[in-house]
């Protein structure tokens, strides 16, 4: 059982609950959980729930019906996400670990750490302690290695994760690693688990070959229990019946441990299947199946590799399954972190963007709508759950809000790939010359239809949301002809109407974390027209003037690889040919072409361009130039990083 105690509870008030609990028989432990304080409370004792939860300084009893507690979903509902230095593991992210099985020498993992960085790792493992089944088997560099593998962790940037195989190592380990792993062999092994959780530091335990998941709960609980916040569970494989693969990756356990704790899960497809061709289909089948990430092995030369260089990926091969993630990643609603994010504010004193005027502004992203509309979750998935947010009530106050400084950023969408551009948030770019383009993201939509608790589908007459929510639903509601469809700002006003007027009849289309924030219920989930929709979003910033920005900031790795321009030409033949004469010459790719009507000039166009950047700042500065002068009018909304 678990006592969620109140923010501020006194000493007497704590100590009176706990005597209550002693009272009754039960064994006390004082924990923390997220962001709550906690007593946990095992033992056969009897208890009153309902008086326990209203002793002063209770917030809440959550008893557990599972022999696990700090480690249950019943004891805390929301996904518990963890830092790793810069690092974030859970929550809408895919975190990428990749490293050697051992550090065999100083150069070795320094060129792994520099390859895999290159790819998008985030973190580097390594073993500088193996335990391996033969004893004459490498046994690992020791601590000496672990040193190697701090210096290549600084060197890159990357946190380091290490496994410690004896609690007498745990100490001098704890001055070197930032996170420790527990390998599949010392699951069980409690007495280190007891010492290693005292550290409170960030903990990968991974799953015993014959662990149930019970049991490995019960491990991370040992963890929990000892101190640290911080467990992030990861599935190795299991020892079954079959001898083809290395051990058999237990998919199933991702969902199932999702429903049962709040613990980030990642997958190790390098253990789990020992074959290195078989490694990327079953990272990406982990993917799929909602794990929080992945630790794969990497060797620059697998062949010369001192231990699992069968199942090692060269780098070429990580780098594309990096690619492949980032495809996924969208489908499953996550982003795969790319690059720690940098904070909004450091990322405002890079280049040609200005920095907003109040101190608080300088981490606020402005979206538009209210608590669970689509540009806040893409905004959480740019800049993570922690950035502080200004809900506005229009595309224009997100344009106003990084305009007068009110805000660093601004999240705002331009196109969806089913009901095609925004051209209102576009037409905004024209006339706030001074915002720029400076990163883009792409979300994946699934739209729900949500109503209030006592509604049904039966019931309902009205449907609300943003215009692009019923274009993107179009072949639903046509079996709805009877349906009036109302028009909102967007499509978490909808929800949020509904919940307001506490209307039955009335049904908004949205997001089904739109309609948790709002306390709203789902009545049909994934009405969009075709699965394969997304909206791509633009995070937008102050320019310091309306010169070409130099290197925008990019919220990705690398320099920016894409621009967005708007122009028109004269009305005479081949103008607009010249123009993607000048691209076809210069190998530049034309990813989007639109025309649009230029307001109060009718039948006259402006020509909305993606263009794909070539290597080299210096020959798009020229292309650019080039082009300026074959174009009547010209607008560069911006360049940043493309996603995927
Ligand atoms: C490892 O990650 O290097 C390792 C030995 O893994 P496991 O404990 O899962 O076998
Ligand atoms: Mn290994």
């Amino acid at each position: 059982m678990i006592v969620v105690l109140s923010k501020g509870i006194s000493t007497h008030d704590r100590e009176m609950v706990r005597i209550y609990l002693k009272d009754r028989g039960f064994s006390i432990r004082d924990q923390v959980l997220g962001d709550d304080e906690v007593i946990g409370a095992t033992g056969k004792g009897m208890v009153d729930l309902r008086e326990l939860g209203i002793l002063p300084g209770v917030e809440r009893v959550a008893a557990t019906s599972k022999p696990y507690e700090l480690a249950s979903r019943e004891s805390k509902s929301a996904d518990t996400i963890v830092t790793v230095g810069p690092v974030k593991i859970g929550g809408a992210r895919i975190t990428v670990i990749a490293g050697p099985c051992a550090v065999e020498s100083k150069e070795q993992i320094m060129e792994t750490a520099l390859r895999v960085r290159e790819s998008g790792a985030v973190m580097l493992r390594g073993g500088a302690y193996k335990p391996r089944s033969s004893p004459y088997a490498f046994q690992g560099l020791g601590m000496q290695g672990l040193e190697f593998m701090k210096a290549a962790g600084e060197a890159t940037g990357m946190p380091i994760v290490t496994e410690v195989v004896s609690p007498e190592f745990a100490a001098a380990m704890n001055d070197l690693t930032d996170m420790f792993q527990i390998g599949a062999r010392n699951m069980q092994n409690f007495e280190l688990l007891k010492k290693v959780g005292a550290f409170g530091k960030p903990v990968l335990l991974k799953r015993g070959p014959s662990a149930t998941i019970e049991e490995w709960l019960l491990s991370a609980e040992y963890l929990l229990a000892a101190g640290t916040r911080d467990v992030v569970l990861c599935e190795r494989g299991i020892r079954t019946f079959e001898t083809y693969t290395r051990n058999t990756l237990d998919i199933s356990a991702i969902p199932v441990v999702k429903g049962l704790s709040h613990l980030p899960i990642l997958v190790d497809p390098s253990h789990a299947v020992g074959i290195r061709a078989k490694v990327s289909p079953a990272a990406l089948a982990a993917v799929a199946a909602g794990a929080d990430g992945l630790t794969v092995e990497v060797h620059p030369r697998p062949d010369e590799a001192l231990s699992d260089g069968p199942q090692s990926l060269f780098p070429e091969q990580f780098e594309r399954l990096m690619r492949d993630i980032e495809a996924l990643a969208p489908v499953v609603g996550k982003e795969l972190l790319r690059t720690p994010k940098p904070s909004p504010v450091s990322v405002v004193s890079i280049g040609a963007v200005q920095a907003p005027s109040d101190k608080d502004a300088g981490n606020r992203v402005a979206f538009s709508g209210e608590s669970g509309a689509y540009a806040e979750q893409a905004l959480v998935r740019a800049f993570g759950e922690d950035a502080p947010r200004l809900a506005v009530s229009s595309f224009r106050g997100v344009f106003d809000a990084v305009l007068d400084g009110s805000a660093a950023f601004g999240m705002a969408p331009v196109e969806n790939s089913l009901a095609g551009s925004i051209h209102e948030v576009y037409d905004l770019f024209l006339r706030y010359p001074d915002i720029a383009m400076v990163g883009e993201l792409k979300l994946r939509i699934v739209h729900c239809l949500i109503g209030d608790e006592k509604s049904s589908i039966e019931n309902i007459s009205i449907v609300r949301s943003h215009p692009q929510g019923f274009a993107q639903c179009r072949d639903f509601l046509d079996k709805h002809p009877d349906w009036q469809l109302e028009a909102c700002n967007d499509t978490a006003t909808a929800v949020a109407s509904i919940a307001r007027e506490g209307a039955t009849k009335v049904a908004a289309i949205a997001g089904e974390v739109a309609a948790k924030a709002h306390g709203l219920k789902v009545l049909k989930t994934g009405i969009e027209t075709n699965p394969l929709n997304y909206t791509r979003f633009v995070i937008i910033a102050r320019r310091n003037n309306n010169e070409l920005a130099p290197v925008p900031p990019s919220l990705g790795s690398g320099p920016p690889n894409k621009a967005s321009l708007v122009f028109s030409v004269s009305d005479e033949p081949g103008s607009l040919f010249a123009c993607l004469r000048i691209m076809s010459e210069r190998g530049i790719n034309l990813s989007k072409l639109e025309s649009r009507p230029i307001q109060g000039k009718p039948w006259e166009y402006l020509f909305y361009v993606d263009v794909t950047l070539p290597e080299g700042a210096g020959i798009f500065n020229e292309f650019i130039g080039e082009l300026k002068s074959k174009t009547r009018e010209f607008h560069f909304l911006g360049s940043y990083r493309a996603s995927l």
